[in-house]
């Protein structure tokens, strides 16, 4: 329709996430009319559920941190995947990035010297997550939202983006509707980057919050860019088990940094029957060696407690099958018996109410129950690692729909520091982008097809309401496609998408299009079939297990598999995905001695 809403900006960034917000704030102050889009509410982003704290060698608790040891226990907790460029600049900039927090008003946790105060976290070898106590994500995000308020940037709240448009080969604009009354916008602009965030909500058992079903990753797909790393899902070992109502909600890898200890049922400190070759040098073998670390990291080895999420939910999905469990098919995490109340309630006061209120458990005085649940997407949006430009001109992704920094598996805290360095270098590439070349124009004839596309829905008769498919799809890959696959699983769960795919053409959805929380689903669902399809073909492809991708059917890292990428594309008509491998890019020598030293 002629009349369709419509605005002009030189960068558009789909997100108010920590990555969209930074990558605002730098377009802004490099000179670009800048807008943000986001389909919930300012300050509901997701990455206001962030608890632990954001990683930086700012060396504060230990002056012999720096950017190189960052840098190699990322690579190392990634299984050397990462692309590497990434990981570097990431290590290098991270602490500026969160003093420059400071400056915009932050209030961290102090050290007894005044400076900002440093977690442990798995992982990392020094205590290294800036943090306010568990609720990191909430000043964060309250300090990017009130500079981003400031600065004059316009922010579109409750408008959900379905299509980015081109021109050509290039970007021209972004699609999308207002939740509130279903009527469409457009903008136009020369410069997309999406922050969209993550993908969990593809499962049944989740930390995420209902935004995460994968909609940059979809949409970056369906404009011709490449996804990478997509096997490679985060289960997070500590999520809650019970009551069924919260089943997932995360407890903080900071109960385990802090000092919290896991045991199963028979009381067994059990992690130090599962330390891998890979990380036994610097892991502690006795419990004694264990619990020096928390005040002499310089003499001792760090707990097993406190291996990479990967390790660590592997090994409570073990003691878990092999019926050592707790009451409700967790383990017991406990801080109770190791810390007193003042000192848990200070430092993990968020915890406390989470599992006081939803649970009646004081964990001040008893042992938690927790499970794995699916938290974080490794893979995302393949970006030249420097600018965070995709294969699409005018393209851009930053924070955890963008692939590569963490490869196989991401440490704590490393989202939030990744979210301000890549946010920001995106936006800054974003701006200078768009202000080269001519301006590109927006079709008409795709923004008519990306209005029947976001009302086919409404067209169906007799078909299936969404949210049976939705159910079907969490269930599925929850169940075949979870922390421990096989290929005959995997095969299984490609046959299940082909047939959620199918039922999911026929959706449809009744009422009209004011504030219509069924037709919302039914164009999220889309996005995220697309994308469980990119995680079951890749982890199909790859037959080794690293990191977040375990094989049952081939239990160990195969150092061919080490040095190549999978990557993603749409296929010729638009509905499925293909797969090619892709050598990893070479680390430099400089950087390889790093891993050769020790
Ligand atoms: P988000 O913060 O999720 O923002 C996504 C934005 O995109 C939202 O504004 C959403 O509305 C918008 N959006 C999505 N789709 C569309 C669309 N189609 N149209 C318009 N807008 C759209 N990491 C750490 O480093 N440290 C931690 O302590 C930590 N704790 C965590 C605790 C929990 C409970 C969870 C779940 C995660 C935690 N993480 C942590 C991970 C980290 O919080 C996330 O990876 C990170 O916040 C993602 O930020 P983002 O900016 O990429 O996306």
């Amino acid at each position: 329709r002629g009349g369709m809403e419509r605005h002009a900006y030189d960068v558009v960034v789909i997100g108010a996430g920590g990555a969209g917000l930074r990558a605002a704030i730098a377009a802004h102050e490099a000179g670009a009319r800048t807008a943000v889009v986001c389909k919930s509410l300012l300050g509901k982003a997701h990455t206001v559920m962030a608890e632990g704290g954001a990683a930086a060698a700012l060396g504060n608790r230990w002056p012999e941190d720096s950017w190189k040891v960052h840098f190699r226990d990322t690579m190392r907790g990634g299984k050397m995947l990462n692309n590497w460029r990434m990981a570097q600049l990431h290590a290098q900039e991270a602490p500026d990035r969160v003093l420059e927090l400071e400056d915009w008003g932050a209030l961290f946790d102090r050290t007894e010297d005044g400076l900002i105060s440093q977690r442990d976290f798995g992982g990392h070898k020094y205590a290294r997550l800036a943090h306010v106590g568990d609720r990191t994500g909430l000043e964060l995000i309250r300090t990017l939202q009130q500079r981003t308020v400031q600065l004059g940037i316009d922010v579109y709240m409750e408008c959900t983006v379905t299509e980015v448009l081109k021109d050509g080969g290039r970007v021209a604009g972004a699609f999308g509707y207002w939740r509130e009354t279903g009527r469409f916008v457009t903008f136009e602009a020369p410069s997309v980057i999406l922050a969209t965030g993550g993908i969990g909500k593809s499962y049944k058992v989740t930390s995420n919050s209902w935004e995460y079903t994968g909609d940059g990753h979809a949409l970056a797909l369906r404009a011709g860019a490449t996804l990478i790393n997509m096997e490679f899902v985060q289960f997070h070992p500590t999520g809650m088990v019970w009551p069924p109502s919260v089943k997932g909600l995360l407890v903080t890898e900071s109960v385990r940094g802090d000092g919290g200890i896991l045991r199963n049922s028979e009381g067994k400190r059990f992690m130090f029957d599962y330390i891998p070759d890979f990380f036994r040098s610097e892991t502690a073998d006795t419990e004694e060696e264990a619990d020096r670390w928390y005040d002499d990291k310089l003499n001792n080895r760090r707990p097993p407690e406190l291996l990479p999420r990967d390790e660590v939910a592997r090994a409570i999905n073990s003691e878990i099958k092999a019926g050592r469990g707790s009451p409700h098919g967790g383990i017991f995490l406990d801080i109770a018996s190791r810390r007193d109340a003042d000192y848990i309630r200070k430092r993990l006061p968020s915890m406390y109410h989470q599992f006081k209120e939803l649970a009646d458990v004081d964990i001040t005085a008893e042992p938690m129950e927790i499970g794995p649940t699916c938290h974080y997407v490794m893979g995302g949006v393949e970006v030249d690692p420097d600018t965070q430009q995709s294969a699409v001109p005018g393209l851009y992704a930053a924070g955890e729909v963008s692939g590569g920094m963490h490869g196989s598996n991401r440490l704590g805290g490393n989202s939030l520091s990744d979210l301000l360095v890549f946010g920001k270098r995106a936006g800054e590439d974003a701006a200078a982008y768009a202000t080269t070349g001519d301006r590109p124009t927006v079709d008409e004839a795709d923004l008519k097809a990306a209005q029947a596309s976001a009302l086919a829905p409404f067209e169906v008769e007799g078909g299936e309401n969404p949210y049976t498919i939705q159910h079907d799809l969490q269930q599925s890959m929850n169940d075949l496609v979870g922390i421990i696959r096989t290929a005959p699983e995997l095969e299984e769960s490609l046959g299940e998408l082909e047939r959620l795919k199918e039922r999911a053409d026929r959706m449809v959805v009744e009422g009209h299009r004011q504030y219509n929380p069924g037709w919302h689903l039914a164009l999220d669902l889309r996005n995220m079939l697309l994308v469980s399809e990119c995680i079951a073909k890749a982890a199909l492809a790859r037959q080794e297990s690293r990191g977040g991708h375990t094989r049952d059917d081939f239990p160990g890292p195969d150092p061919e598999w080490g040095a190549k990428n999978l990557v993603l594309s749409i296929d010729a008509d638009g509905t499925g995905v293909e797969i090619a491998e892709k050598p990893l890019p070479v680390m430099p020598d400089d950087l390889q001695q790093l891993f050769e030293d020790k």
